[in-house]
């Protein structure tokens, strides 16, 4: 099947020509005749999400993911991790069964194991996490959680006690770590970077504020060049002029992240957040006092956010497709090259996603 693009993203770069796909597998890239319009992406890999379409991931059923996986679909992602914020661990671990129990491909987007946002975070920066489900740093209760169902990824703060070791824990079982809601300090963010977390959660929000003489876990991460800065660029999370340091300061280091809310696709209302009630208004999700809980952002707008503050398009298509994989050690996802996945995204002019096929088949077209 040839796709009718005028060209397609390999490996960062603009390769005119159209794009075939055979059995599920990119067959064919560069190919003449192209077409006239269109560029083929990889799909978008997005490794923090909630909820979407009026699906909560942490109370959602198998047919709830079918729907966020096709809400999720519409706005380019063939990937994504389902987020849990800090619940009960008996929450977290029916979410995780139910995860475990998702028999064959969704309709949409693909999922990916979980990705467990606390329980293992700071007091000090919960956000809009619930304090009281917050536990000290616990290699048993991590393992028990992890014995459930697949799980990938874990926010934690390091700082806490018991942070460290987890942090050493989680990397030698294989999880990706990365530091968020936290209070660390320089020298706590650099010991647990250097013990293999390998990422900071949606930098700037929920942590210790940067400061010349004490940049915390924020400006640990924008040094150090072996380090993944995930963003909520909508505006809301950060100023324009902080996504302009961003780029500057993580290049292709830099992944988007939705971290969207069931409310994301949805209108203004009343939403929630594990047992939180949030309220949107204006695109922006707030607890009652005013805390920004999640966004309702989709990982398309975002690319588009960072085109309009002067990134590239192949660095903005990058920080939500390649950067995310490499993040992932998924060399599977996040690259269009021959006889890959076909996971795809078609977008228009504009950067508005026209079509998508994950794993080769139509998830979406416009
Ligand atoms: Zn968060």
């Amino acid at each position: 099947m040839r796709l009718g693009v005028a060209a397609s993203l390999v490996e960062g770069t603009v390769l005119p020509g159209d794009v075939s796909v055979e059995e599920g597998l990119v067959s064919g890239l560069g190919l003449s005749p192209a077409g006239s319009t269109g560029l083929a992406i990889p799909g978008f890999v997005d490794v923090q999400v909630n909820g979407v379409a009026g699906v909560d991931f942490l109370s959602a059923d198998t047919a709830g993911y079918a729907r966020a996986s096709e809400a999720l679909a519409r706005t380019g992602v063939t990937a994504f991790q389902p987020t849990f914020v800090s619940s009960p661990v008996e929450v977290a671990g029916e979410a995780i069964v139910t995860l475990s129990t998702l028999d064959g491909p969704l309709p949409g987007a693909q999922v990916l194991p979980a990705h467990l946002e606390g329980p293992f975070i700071s007091p000090l920066h919960h956000g809009a996490h619930n304090p009281r489900h917050l536990l000290a740093a616990s290699t048993e209760v991590a393992d028990a959680l992890c014995a459930l169902g697949p799980v990938g990824y874990v926010t934690l703060a390091p700082e806490i006690e018991g942070g460290l070791a987890l942090v050493e824990h989680l990397v030698a079982r294989g999880l990706v770590v990365s530091l968020g809601h936290s209070d660390a300090r320089a020298d706590d963010a650099t010991a647990a970077f250097d013990r293999g977390a390998r990422a900071v959660t949606h930098v700037f929000n929920a942590m210790r504020a940067w400061a010349p003489r004490d940049p915390g876990l924020a400006g640990v991460a924008l040094s150090r060049p072996d380090v993944f800065v995930t963003a909520i660029v909508d505006f809301v999370h950060l100023a324009r002029e902080t996504v302009r340091l961003l780029l500057t300061t993580a290049g292709d280091r830099l992944v988007l992240i939705s971290d969207a809310i069931e409310a994301a696709g949805l209108g203004d209302g009343t939403y929630h957040l594990g047992d939180r009630e949030v309220v949107v208004r204006a695109g922006e999700a707030r607890l009652a006092d005013g805390t920004l809980a999640g966004s309702v952002v989709a990982i398309d707008q975002a690319v588009r956010n960072l085109v309009s503050v002067g990134a590239g398009l192949e660095l903005a298509v990058g920080a939500a497709t390649r950067v995310p994989a490499r993040l992932l050690r998924r060399s599977d996802l996040g690259e269009l090259r021959m006889g890959g996945r076909a996971d795809i995204a078609v977008l228009d002019g504009s950067l508005e996603v026209t079509r998508t096929l994950v794993g080769g088949r139509e998830a979406y077209a416009a």
